[in-house]
């Protein structure tokens, strides 16, 4: 195949330019559709990349036209050495973003600041405090309620990230875009996605469609406005007339953005992911430390990703248990 060799391109003609690196599997909330009731089985410490390996494997990738890194977790701010780490990546030619459920995100405005984080992603799935409760089992909604208004006040791009599921927050879909009257956030509802050990059944997922219902339901054709999407968008953009915010729907499940997708994930273990969905694995982290070159790994990743969802192309085969449930939790991929 013809390809600049500092690409990474696939076989699709998809060209990567976006790498998640997940930087640590433990997390400070419990979200039951993220993460197992019984937890998951952590990598031993000695397994985890550490600061400067994930420097080292980042700047491999820069090298091949990757011009956007997201820092990703579990919850990358429990990370003891996350400065240290925003530090580093901070000297490569990329936009660095971080996604954070942002329960301790108000000790770290500065670091950001100092670093060039500009865009940061919270999630939140209820404006509830009970609910709240309910699907973190802690109790932190008043501190990522504060610090969304914090980070809002200190001048960062926020998206609000809430993953829908019928009957437990689809209610909320209006009080979510009313959020944004006032507030120049883009809230983004994500379509619940399966994964090993999250119960995921398609009746519990609140699509694209369903949510537009919800919509048209409360706010006039003329009120609701289709924003231009921006290129390897994976939100479909919304507005109502008047509110300084925005909102979205990350469609996933119904209407996967796989033409467009520019993405590579990088779990905490030194592991890349060609695909969320894929359950297939290629291991970074041993090559480096074997001190030989991981280019021909990651081009090799890169050649077999597939055309739609790690092959589940079909709703019929996501909803198959044994394709979708040997793929990790969520928690250890990042998101
Ligand atoms: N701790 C950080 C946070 O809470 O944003 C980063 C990690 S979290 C795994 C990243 C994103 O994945 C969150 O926005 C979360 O809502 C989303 N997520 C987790 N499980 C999901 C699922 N089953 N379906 C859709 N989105 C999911």
């Amino acid at each position: 195949m013809e390809n600049d060799k500092n690409i990474l391109q696939d076989t699709h003609g998809r060209d990567h330019t976006y790498l998640r690196i997940s930087l640590i599997e433990r997390c400070n909330l419990r979200c039951s559709y993220c993460m197992p009731e019984e937890g998951v089985q952590l990598s031993p410490k000695s397994h985890l990349m550490t600061y400067e390996e994930i420097y080292d494997i980042a700047k491999t990738f820069v090298k091949h036209g990757v011009t956007k890194i997201r820092l990703t977790g579990g919850e990358p701010l429990i990370r003891k050495d996350i400065p240290v780490i925003l530090e580093k990546l901070a000297t490569l030619p990329v936009e660095l973003s971080i996604t954070s459920n942002a329960v301790i995100i108000d000790k770290f405005i500065d670091v950001l600041k100092v670093n060039g984080v500009k865009n940061i992603n919270v999630s939140l799935d209820s404006l509830d405090e009970e609910k709240f409760k309910h699907i973190t089992r802690r109790n932190e909604f008043k501190k990522v309620y504060n610090n969304i208004l914090l980070l809002v006040k200190e001048g960062f791009n926020v998206k609000v990230n809430a993953v829908l599921m019928k009957d437990f927050n689809d209610n909320e879909i209006i009080d979510f875009i009313n959020f944004t009257k006032d507030l120049p956030i883009s809230v983004r509802f994500i379509e619940f996605m399966p994964f090993d050990g999250n119960k995921w059944d398609i009746s519990k997922m609140v699509s694209y469609k369903e949510v537009m219902k919800y919509v048209n339901a409360s706010f006039s054709e003329k009120e609701i406005e289709r924003l231009q999407d921006a290129p390897n968008d994976t939100s479909k953009n919304y507005k109502i007339k008047g509110y300084k915010g925005s909102f979205a729907i990350i469609s996933s499940v119904t209407n996967p953005f796989c033409d467009s997708c520019n993405r590579l994930r990088l779990t905490a273990n030194g592991q890349l992911k060609n695909c969320l969905f894929s359950s297939g694995e290629s291991d970074l982290l041993t090559t480096l430390r074997a001190g030989k070159p991981i280019e021909p790994i990651i081009q090799k990743a890169v050649q077999a990703k597939l055309k739609i969802r790690g092959g589940m192309n079909t709703l019929e085969k996501l909803q198959e248990p044994k394709l979708h449930n040997n793929n990790r939790s969520m928690i250890t991929i990042g998101g």
